[in-house]
């Protein structure tokens, strides 16, 4: 079997399972309660979230990120209000994503970059998307303290990673999310992702500016083109560029150059450079600040930049449907109970791939009488 996701599997994992020490918690909670609470009692109605998301309320925020982060179909169709209610309150900021692999120092540098902004009055949202967290407990923003500095900033509002799990989910709740903070006047969004799977080029999708954080030696500029990640970035940081370790990356930011020299720009007119900074003595950032606000700025007397959105629109309407069929094809009785059968028959060579595919299409197709 390959290393694919069982959306079925999933599913599954999701509903069963023991409770979390959260759940156990409010379980003990209600059970010493003297009568019984009415359920939802904590829900707000749409207008309620969207008047607190418009006011800047950080505490309603939050909540509306807990909301679109949900799973259950009463908290989806309510955050679908939501977002219609703010959608002409969306869209005026500008929407960053920060890579690297772990230990690249992101987090370090998010704090600087964030701080830097707030300093300059600017309102920032930092959000993590870690589908990776699932295995590794939370690679990034697991823990509160990784941007200590930029966490007790008045204009600033951090939110830690969705769990991990299905991509997709993901990919919906970290856009909506971007919304929400738009509509709570944060004007500089931070989306901070891992080099890990698929979770960068999803990113890189949904953001105006993508940053690659590396570091000199240790193989990692092999590893960013192997992974195709140069491709991807509008700017590569060369980051921990202080103390002995300056002059390798200066070096190391020549060589970078002289190698993206040769690659085709992704915007007409656009060069991706390289430069190095030191999250930790607050140097560089400055510098990469206007860099982004150059390429904003270019982007847009282009008309590249609105055109990106629309595309990106565009891109993710497709994605909700084909997400949407795939659940529910595979949540579908009919295809949960054939699958196991139809797959062991496809490992042990019994039945081509394609004709398992189409005896799964075709039960489908059926019990959804589509034929
Ligand atoms: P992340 O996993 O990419 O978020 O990396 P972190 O921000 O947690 O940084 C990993 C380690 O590198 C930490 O020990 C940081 O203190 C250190 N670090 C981050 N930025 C710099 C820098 O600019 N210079 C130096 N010398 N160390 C740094």
């Amino acid at each position: 079997m390959n290393s694919e996701k069982n959306p079925i599997k999933d599913g599954q994992h999701k509903g069963a399972g023991t409770l979390s020490v959260e759940s156990e918690t409010a379980l003990k909670n209600l059970s010493t309660m003297s009568a019984p609470q009415p359920k939802n009692r904590n829900d707000l109605t749409a207008d309620q979230y969207t008047e607190g998301v418009l006011s800047g309320d950080r505490a309603l925020l939050a909540r509306a990120i807990t909301l679109i982060e949900s799973n259950a179909p009463r908290h989806l169709k309510i955050a679908q209000e939501v977002i219609g209610n703010i959608l002409p309150r969306t869209g005026e900021s500008i929407r960053v994503g920060i890579t690297g692999v772990p230990g690249a120092g992101k987090s370090t540098f998010i704090d600087t970059l964030g701080n830097y902004l707030c300093e300059h009055n600017h309102r920032v949202a930092v959000l993590a998307v870690d589908p990776s967290s699932s295995i590794s407990k939370g690679s990034i923003m697991g823990d509160k303290t990784r941007m200590e500095k930029l966490s007790r900033a008045e204009n600033c509002f951090i939110r830690p990673s969705p769990s991990g799990g299905a991509l997709g989910g993901v990919n919906r709740k970290t856009r909506e999310s971007m919304l929400v903070c738009e509509a709570a006047g944060f004007d500089v969004i931070l989306v901070e992702t891992v080099g890990v799977g698929q979770s960068e080029s999803m990113v890189s999708t949904m953001v105006d500016f993508f940053l690659l954080l590396t570091l000199t030696g240790a193989g990692d500029d092999l590893q960013n083109i192997k992974r195709g990640v140069i491709e991807m970035a509008d700017a590569i940081l060369i980051n921990k560029a202080d103390g002995n370790n300056r002059i390798v990356a200066e070096r190391t930011q020549s060589e970078l150059n002289q190698a993206l020299h040769y690659l085709t720009p992704k915007l007409v007119g656009w060069e991706t450079r390289a430069f190095c900074c030191s999250a930790l003595k607050n140097e560089g950032i400055k510098e990469i600040w206007s860099t982004i606000l150059d390429f904003k700025k270019h982007a847009q007397s282009s008309g590249a930049f609105l055109e990106k959105r629309q595309y990106q629109a565009q891109n993710w309407l497709v994605d909700l449907v084909s997400e949407e069929i795939k659940t529910q094809f595979f949540s579908h009785p009919t295809v949960a109970e054939l699958l196991p059968d139809i797959q062991q028959k496809v490992i042990q060579g019994q039945i081509p791939v394609t004709t398992g595919a189409e005896e799964l299409l075709n039960a489908f197709r059926k019990q959804t009488k589509q034929i």
